[in-house]
């Protein structure tokens, strides 16, 4: 069937645009946010493509809110960063019940006998999300990030249908941004698996790796494919939504046509918390999307303002985790890893079972002591889990089914990779291969090189890195720089085409890693100062040498007593550095990269303010009216000082806004010097610490 243009022109047309889209948002609604259609799939088709020919008609017609614009053109934005209107906070976990009831307790505490309620929902395990509606209209989305600054994903949620492009509202606040979880239902993440197994290329872990995935798509239509969808629960300024709780938040958002979670409770008692809590627990098999835990709110914002946040995450609120999920399986081998330092982990790998979302068959053992303590042998049946949901571990063996043939593991006295002798110094736990030249070391080494918190070289990993080193193609971390294009286009990945035909890198992957091996130039030095590997030097390590010395030649400069004399950094890690500047074949490989334009000192950072107020402790309370709570905060950080939520006799200062809650009080009883906005407004500015004129009396 082919729908004619309507008669009576472009008014007309304009009209009945108008009521198409209407009525196809209302049906969309119902769909995919309420689950309660009301007309058949192929009706909504017909009305789909009725307005589709009325826009092919009048081209100027189509608006950004029109359902036919959910997978438009390609996003011309893909990916820019997006800073949050106020900071997406991560959460406070309860592993158990006893720290569930701990956080209760320290709220009922806080609050004394006050009337108080706590809501509480269903902790989706997706990505985080934050959309923007101006008039109503969708016009960004935006993922979580580092909580300040996130990823514009917008063209891609557009192609996720349960995200209303307009809500459902007479008069929708001018702005608003609503946040929640992005994820994908159980059933598509099986069966996206499946398809990505067929076609030969890599499975997600788990759902949440999938919806995240989706959402980072180059093309939308893909991200329309991958069937997310999203539970919303947060409007991020909820006073311009006219709502003084979560549990009105939560209907609000409702009523307006975000898809919300129906498994909800507004709790008056702990133990009703905890019911909740069981209740999901027992239930959470059942569910068509995963779950991994209860988040438990404080209902009334006035009350969350009251107990604020910290650094990380805010006080009102925790997530409770679920405990790991356990499961049985055979313990098929142990096998000795040689890492970039020449370590030799001892790694189980058993028959492939799923926990808690994915599928896992190896975990390792750390070394041989704890292969000893947990007493696991080949052969035996060992129950395993995730620690903290992530990471594979053996719990330990089920002694009653261990088969009578069963032996002890021993640590091989030979490199598995070089054949080299293996080495477990005095009073250490792990043994290491000293082969300098042992090829597993070395492509550990490499990997880490280009890994996330290292120069992060998109595109470069286990298997592409490997490949490299096998072909001669690289020996050491400076030879990244000297790759050519045409040698690496022809790079045989390993894998075979059904035909049985290797695949190879290709033109396009090479220029992309190229130009990712280029930027990764740039990078700041503590991320190059922790790529080198160097025993000892994690990357908050490095950061803390690089703060200090701001240059690696600095750093290689240093005595180990200079070194050592860093905030963080003891005598043991300060041995560790210099033995790797005193090593002549290392100075070379950093002569190599100096020499290739990677950077290798920081510039001094003219964001960093001088740290005026440090050791001074503030407590903000009240409205002020030129920053949010957060930004005053954040801006007497910047200044040094520390900013909490309870005021003590070691509190330097309150700031006392409009309607200023119990802590003004307290800070009068406890004759705590009280500073006004005009006052903090001039801290800020001048970056001076408070004085005397600046202090009220207490007699506000
Ligand atoms: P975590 O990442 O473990 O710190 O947990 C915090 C994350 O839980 C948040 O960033 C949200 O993305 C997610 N989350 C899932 N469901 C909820 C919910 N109902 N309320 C708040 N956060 C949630
Ligand atoms: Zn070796």
């Amino acid at each position: 069937m082919t729908f004619a243009p309507p008669e009576g022109g472009r008014e007309a047309a304009a009209a009945r645009a108008g009521d198409l889209r209407a009525e196809l948002a209302r049906h969309a609604c119902l769909y995919y946010a309420q689950d309660a259609p009301e007309i058949s799939d192929a009706a909504y088709d017909a009305l789909m493509r009725e307005l589709q020919a009325v826009e092919d008609e009048y081209p100027d017609l189509v608006t950004s809110d029109s359902p036919t614009q959910r997978i438009g053109a390609a996003p011309s934005q893909a990916f820019a960063p997006v800073r949050h209107s106020s900071r997406m906070y991560s959460l406070d976990n309860a592993l158990g019940f006893d720290e569930l009831d701990a956080w209760l307790e320290r709220i009922e505490r806080e609050l004394g006998p006050r009337q108080h309620a706590f809501v509480c929902e269903l902790k989706i395990d997706g990505a985080s999300i934050a959309l923007t509606y101006e008039d109503g209209v969708f016009v960004r989305g935006a993922t979580r990030g580092d909580g300040t600054t996130g990823e514009d994903v917008t063209a891609n949620l557009r192609a996720v249908k349960a995200i209303p492009l307009r809500f459902r509202m007479d008069v929708p606040p001018a702005r608003i941004e609503v946040r929640g979880e992005v994820y994908m239902p159980k059933s598509s993440f099986a069966a996206l698996n499946e398809t990505q197994d067929e076609a030969g290329l890599p499975t997600f872990a788990n759902p949440r790796n999938a919806a995240a995935g989706a959402m980072r798509q180059k093309d939308p239509s893909v991200t329309a494919g991958r069937d997310l969808s999203t539970f919303i629960y947060q409007i991020a300024d909820a006073r311009a939504a006219g709502v003084s709780s979560q549990w009105e938040a939560l209907a609000w958002l409702k009523r307006a046509g975000f898809r919300t979670n129906p498994d909800i409770v507004r709790a008056g008692t702990c133990e009703e918390v905890r019911a909740f809590c069981e209740r999901a627990l027992e239930r959470r098999g059942d569910l068509p999307y995963e779950i991994d835990g209860v988040v438990v709110k404080v209902d009334s914002f006035a009350t969350q303002d009251e107990l604020g946040h910290t650094a990380k995450a805010p006080r009102w609120a925790i997530a409770y985790k679920f405990p790991p999920e356990e499961k049985t399986t055979v313990l098929r081998a142990i096998v000795a890893q040689v890492g970039r330092t020449g370590a030799i982990t001892p790694v189980a790998e058993f028959d492939p079972v799923l926990v808690a979302g994915s599928t896992i068959a190896r975990a390792t053992l750390h070394n041989i002591d704890e292969v000893r303590r947990k007493d696991v042998r080949v052969g035996d049946t060992i129950v395993v889990r995730k620690a903290g949901d992530v990471i594979p571990e053996v719990v330990g063996p089920v002694p009653g089914l261990r088969p009578a043939d069963a032996v002890e593991w021993e640590m091989p006295v030979t490199c598995p990779s070089c054949d080299g002798p293996v080495w477990r110094p005095e009073g250490e736990v792990v043994s290491r291969c000293t082969n300098i030249a042992c090829p597993a070391q070395r492509w550990e080494r490499l990997v880490h090189w280009t890994s996330r918190g290292a120069m992060d070289i998109e595109g470069l990993g286990y298997e592409i890195v490997g490949r490299m080193i096998e072909t001669g193609m690289i020996r050491d971390i400076a030879d990244f720089y000297s790759l050519d294009a045409e040698g690496l286009d022809a790079l045989d990945t390993g894998r075979l085409k059904k035909d049985g035909s290797p695949v190879v890198l290709g033109p396009l992957m090479a220029t992309k890693i190229l130009a990712n091996i280029e930027g990764s130039k740039s990078q700041p030095v503590y991320r190059l100062l922790y790529g080198l590997g160097i025993r000892h030097v994690g990357s908050t390590v490095a950061e803390l040498l690089t703060a200090r010395f701001r240059s690696l030649d600095a750093i290689g400069a240093a005595g180990a007593e200079e070194l050592a004399d860093t905030e963080g950094v003891g005598p043991r890690i300060a041995a560790s550095v210099r033995t790797f500047f005193d090593n002549p074949d290392n100075i070379a490989v950093l002569k190599r990269l100096r020499a290739a334009g990677v950077r290798m000192a920081d510039e001094a950072r003219a964001d960093v303010r001088a740290q005026t107020l440090a050791g001074m402790t503030f407590v903000l309370t009240g409205a002020l009216s030129g920053y949010t709570r957060d930004e005053a905060g954040a801006a007497l950080k910047a200044l040094g000082a520390k900013v909490s939520g309870t005021v003590s006799k070691k509190t330097s200062f309150v700031v006392v806004g409009e309607e200023p809650g119990s802590k003004y009080d307290r800070a009068v009883e406890l004759g705590v010097p009280v500073l006004d906005e005009a006052a903090l407004e001039r801290v800020i500015e001048t970056g001076e610490a408070p004085g005397a004129a600046d202090t009220a009396d207490g007699s506000r």
